[in-house]
């Protein structure tokens, strides 16, 4: 059953209005990709259905990207958002044995690390002369770590830049926290907000179904899980963000399903700000055998979302995993964030990433330029900290979130 959209995130003040002849364009474009029914409910901004879903993965891809595209100028207009921020990944120790990760060393093995709460925070004010507004936070799961690590972890970062927005422990990490903390996650999040947890980032869920779980990271929490924890962090008052781990051996279908139930949850609780789809790097993983996903899957996996995700605001092309150049394309196929400075990422690119650890916030800007949009840059909840475009210069104006 077709059904309207009811919680479609809000336009923002530079959102587009197409003119008849771009609309016919894209009339006709759809109609040659056997689209054209599905192209009428994307104008008519009604919810696309599973078979939906489905078909957009198999279609032409330009088709796809220009109806992706629309959506993404409706609600967005050219701006595309970034932020300056840094990547902390204290500790790589984990005991989940994910098939698919480069990252994880067990107890004992040679490289892994812990970084104590004071090394975290000298990873903060190492940066202390850049405009950073986010520290994006999660590691893996280590066994030993007590429910005390985490609280200093979040002071001292706190402590050495209270200016900063603490994005962090993906639903995974705040299973094991709560699992620590003998108490349930929703008398933990309190505690951990107090001591300066201020969002919630969107890794973990991988791909939400059971057969690829049983096969790839049978030790971690299930999708159903993963959704709970969510709706816990939601309803906690926190923003998410919410993610899909693509490329490897999930099915179409399991991706439509994986779409589908961010998009249920999201109905329920607004709580997801971005969805970033993460590509599958494959490079000293398990599953290095498995070729991983091309340039033209990553756009399609941005456009299928955009069309698929109506009630999320913003679709996010993770230039770290992508590229920067596919993450310029991806701007005109759906995406409309490309995340931010980062400054030493180190799960990615133990699992053969070869961008580059940091860029500069003069380069995001530029690579926005060039892929011919207005660069805004926003703090991690999308208040605007600054624009390209004069009309949204003023500081503290407020991104669109979901309405
Ligand atoms: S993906 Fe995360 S939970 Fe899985 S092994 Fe790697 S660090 Fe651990």
């Amino acid at each position: 059953m077709i059904q309207k959209t009811t919680h479609a995130p809000r336009s923002t003040s530079n959102a587009t209005t197409p003119s008849s002849s771009s609309i016919a364009r894209l009339r006709a474009v759809a109609e040659r990709a056997d689209l054209a029914d599905v192209a009428e409910k994307v104008l008519a901004k009604e919810r696309l259905t599973l078979d939906d879903g489905a078909r957009l993965y198999r279609a032409d891809l330009h088709a796809v990207g220009a109806l992706a595209n629309h959506v993404r100028e409706r609600l967005h207009g050219d701006l595309a958002y970034f932020n300056v921020n840094q990547h902390v990944n204290y500790t790589n120790v984990c005991n989940k044995l994910c098939r698919f990760c480069a990252f994880q060393r067990l107890p004992g093995q040679a490289g892994a690390y812990v970084m104590t709460p004071e090394d975290a925070a000298l990873k903060i004010t190492a940066q202390l002369d850049e405009p950073v507004t986010e520290v994006h936070m999660v590691a893996g799961i280590h066994p030993k770590l007590e429910y005390g690590y985490y609280l200093d972890l979040l002071r001292a970062v706190k402590k050495a830049r209270p200016s900063i927005h603490i994005k962090a422990f993906t639903m995974v990490e705040l299973d094991q926290i709560a699992k620590k903390a003998k108490k349930p996650l929703a008398e933990v999040l309190p505690e951990l907000v107090e001591a300066g947890l201020g969002s919630v980032p969107g890794g973990g869920a991988e791909v939400f179904s059971e057969r690829v779980r049983k096969l790839t990271y049978h030790l971690k929490i299930s999708g159903d899980e993963w959704l709970a924890i969510a709706r816990t962090v939601h309803r906690a008052g926190l923003k998410s963000n919410c993610t899909m781990l693509h490329g490897h051996i999930e099915t179409i279908e399991e991706r439509v399903d994986h779409l589908d139930r961010l998009r249920r949850l999201q109905d329920e609780t607004h709580g997801f700000q971005t969805y970033i789809p993460l590509s599958f790097h494959p490079d000293h993983s398990e599953m290095a055998h498995v070729p991983g996903p091309t340039a033209v899957d990553e756009l399609r996996e941005i456009a299928v979302g955009r069309l698929m995700l109506d009630n999320i605001p913003h679709i996010k092309a993770y230039w770290i995993l992508m590229d920067v150049p596919i993450a310029q394309l991806a701007l005109s196929y759906g995406a409309d964030d490309v995340d931010g400075t980062v400054v030493e990422e180190k799960i990615y690119h133990e699992a053969g990433a070869t961008t580059p650890q940091k860029v500069q916030r003069a380069e995001l800007v530029q690579w926005i330029r060039d892929a011919g949009r207005v660069p805004v840059e926003r703090d991690t909840v999308y208040n605007v900290v600054w624009s390209g475009d004069e009309s949204l210069a003023r500081a503290g104006e407020h991104a669109p979130v979901a309405g």
